[in-house]
């Protein structure tokens, strides 16, 4: 199979233009596709867009240089240009644009082609190689219609409101509860929001995002009839804030049979801020990449489908195992 010069190590890195994208460690110079704290790391120098950029320096004041670079703008390095277009993840996510002399190299970052209540969706960017994420890259992974979950999801609130308890929302800080929160927004609930979330989403709402009326989680005025969590702040002192509640975790793994007693929640919905296993097929397909690298999650899985479905991929860590050995 023909190779480019593209490695991986805990990150997808590009030697002949010394530029990393999305390294776990610091590096010199790197791109940050987005504000999950798995894809931000202090580098000497790191691109990103505006709001990922506001993002990141909100949740770790001390970063690095990071320069902000918008949308569609090409951005000119000594050895290579970039350009980020919308990877619909998060508020700010980018997929990259790399031109090297051996063509056009596409990095989806984490990737989401459905739209979203505070995120542009993803549009396939035509590249000659593309590095596709493969978080939910096994066929199983096909998610719902979002209006249906959501819909499931508010039905399931308003049962465990009847039952005189407070319906506990699980989503991550950054990203899925401020999609919950936007979700929620034609229910008339008073809606309480953990503070870490809360304060995600008043740098969302800085950025000109809009959301329904909601309060920060222990106001003592208000009593809130639903909760927005991230899931590691579920145990810590939720039944003096609000008494009995439920829980119920929204998120993509719940395609798996045994999410739910495996994070010991009440109820599970398909809501996610990915690409699942046939969006992510056709994207690929979309893009025409005559190579397509998978990376992260279930890539060796996603790498061997889109092979069956006539394209060239391979998945970037394997590609490394065997320079390395
Ligand atoms: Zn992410």
């Amino acid at each position: 199979m023909l190779s480019y010069p593209i490695l991986w190590d805990s990150g997808v890195y590009l030697p002949e233009q010394q530029l990393w994208l999305d390294p776990r460690q610091p590096r010199p110079r790197a791109i940050i596709s987005h504000a999950h704290s798995d894809h931000v790391a202090a580098h000497a120098l790191a691109y990103a867009t505006p709001a990922t950029r506001r993002l990141v320096t909100h949740r770790r004041p001390s970063l690095g240089t990071v320069e902000a670079v918008p949308y569609g703008e090409p951005m000119t390095l000594d050895r290579c240009s970039f350009t980020f277009h919308s990877a619909g993840h998060v508020l700010g996510s980018a997929q990259t644009l790399v031109e090297t002399d051996f063509g056009r190299v596409l990095y989806t970052g984490d990737l989401k082609t459905r739209t979203g209540f505070t995120s542009a969706p993803a549009e396939a960017v035509p590249a000659d190689v593309l590095v596709l994420e493969s978080t939910f890259g096994k066929p199983h992974y096909r998610f719902p219609d979002a209006a249906e979950v959501i819909a499931s999801m508010v039905d399931w609130c308003r049962s465990v409101l009847d039952g005189h308890a407070t319906p506990v929302l699980l989503g991550y800080s950054l990203g899925k509860g401020q999609e919950i929160l936007s979700a929620l927004a034609a229910e008339g609930l008073r809606i309480a929001l953990h503070p870490s979330l809360f304060g995600v989403t008043e740098v969302y709402r800085e950025l000109g995002c809009d959301f329904p009326d909601h309060h920060r989680l222990g106001d003592p005025a208000l009593h809130p009839t639903v909760v927005i969590t991230p899931p590691s702040a579920r145990r810590q002192g939720l039944k003096e804030l609000v008494g009995e509640f439920k829980t119920a975790a929204l998120t993509g793994w719940a395609m798996d049979r045994s999410l739910k007693d495996r994070l010991e929640v009440d109820a599970v919905f398909p809501l996610s801020d990915h690409a699942d296993f046939e969006e992510l097929c056709c994207y690929a397909e979309q893009v025409g990449a005559s190579l397509t690298y998978t990376v992260l999650g279930f890539d060796e899985e996603l790498a061997m489908h889109l092979r069956r479905r006539g394209l060239r991929a391979k998945a970037l860590g394997a590609v490394d195992q065997l320079r390395l050995f």
